[in-house]
């Protein structure tokens, strides 16, 4: 049964994660990320993710965002580089050159038409693409399912929409759920909440950690972009969304802030769980 095949995620896992670097290594070694999203207004969520990218050790990111932002992106994280996006017909392929090593794309995205033209865009870049947030209302409306999709972190919400499904549907049966839409978007799907599943259509892992000191704005912006920064760095998308999901968990139930933990404290106390 579904349930048999359900394993318990252990932080063991967490070991996994190099503590130390070989010094022959520069940032090209880790990895570069495109973080996709923040239509005007919706800077936040992107910064999050963009951040959380580089926190989990990923070697460079590019935020792809609303070209008003791009002035104010070194502002408030200088450490990310921004490429504006304008949405008409000026704009350039996403990465022209060398692709990334990962494309995360949908947080704070909207569903505008400037979404639309970004969405499709993105998925013109032959990249591994991790989607969240709105990129998932976008893909459940897509009549296709992009072939480089590797990972999807839905929401219950989110998840109700990609399945057809009600609400109540999805987390009345979340295990059979995590593997229905690892299956019809042929990718690892990370079903959210208490109790997170993250599961490639055959295996199926649940997280017993975490808490709803995570219950935060931003919080699975911050995920996506770990998952995406994790990938960066060589691990497989099913083992990097594990990875990812453990350690945004850990951080949430250990946190010295307890309710009053925000996803930018989330993103400073990375460091507290693996050492
Ligand atoms: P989002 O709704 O996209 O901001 O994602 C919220 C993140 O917080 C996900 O990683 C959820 O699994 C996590 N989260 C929210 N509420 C809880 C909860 N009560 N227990 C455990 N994790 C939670
Ligand atoms: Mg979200």
């Amino acid at each position: 049964s579904v349930v048999a095949e359900a394993q318990l995620m252990n932080r063991e896992k967490l070991q996994e994660l190099p503590a130390a670097r070989a010094n022959n290594t520069h940032k090209g070694s880790f990895g570069h990320v495109l973080t996709v999203g923040g239509q005007a207004g919706m800077l936040g969520a992107v910064l999050l993710a963009g951040r959380a990218v580089l926190k989990s050790g990923a070697g460079l990111t590019t935020l792809i965002t609303d070209q008003e932002h791009q002035a104010l992106v070194p502002l408030y994280a200088p450490e990310l580089m921004v490429s504006g996006f304008s949405g008409t017909s000026d704009d350039e392929p996403l990465s022209a050159g060398k692709p990334a090593d990962v494309v995360v794309m949908g947080m704070g995205m909207g569903q505008s038409q400037w979404s639309k033209q970004l969405f499709k865009l993105a998925l013109k870049t032959p990249s591994p693409l991790v989607m969240d947030a709105d990129g998932l209302n976008l893909l459940a409306r897509s009549p296709v399912t992009p072939e480089h999709l590797r990972v999807i972190t839905p929401h219950p919400r989110e998840a109700a929409r990609l399945l057809d499904v009600s609400v109540a549907e999805v987390q009345q049966n979340r295990w059979l759920a995590v593997r229905q839409l690892a299956r019809r978007y042929h990718c690892v799907a990370v079903l959210k909440g208490s109790g997170t599943l993250v599961s490639d259509g055959e295996q199926t892992w649940c997280c017993p950690f975490g808490n709803a000191n995570l219950a935060t704005a931003g919080s699975g912006d911050v995920l996506a972009g770990m998952v995406a920064g994790i990938m960066a760095q060589g691990f497989s998308p099913l083992s990097a969304a594990h990875l990812a999901v453990l350690w945004h968990a850990l951080v949430g139930t250990h946190s010295r802030y307890g309710f009053t933990m925000t996803a930018s404290d989330l993103l400073d106390d990375l460091h507290e769980i693996i050492h």
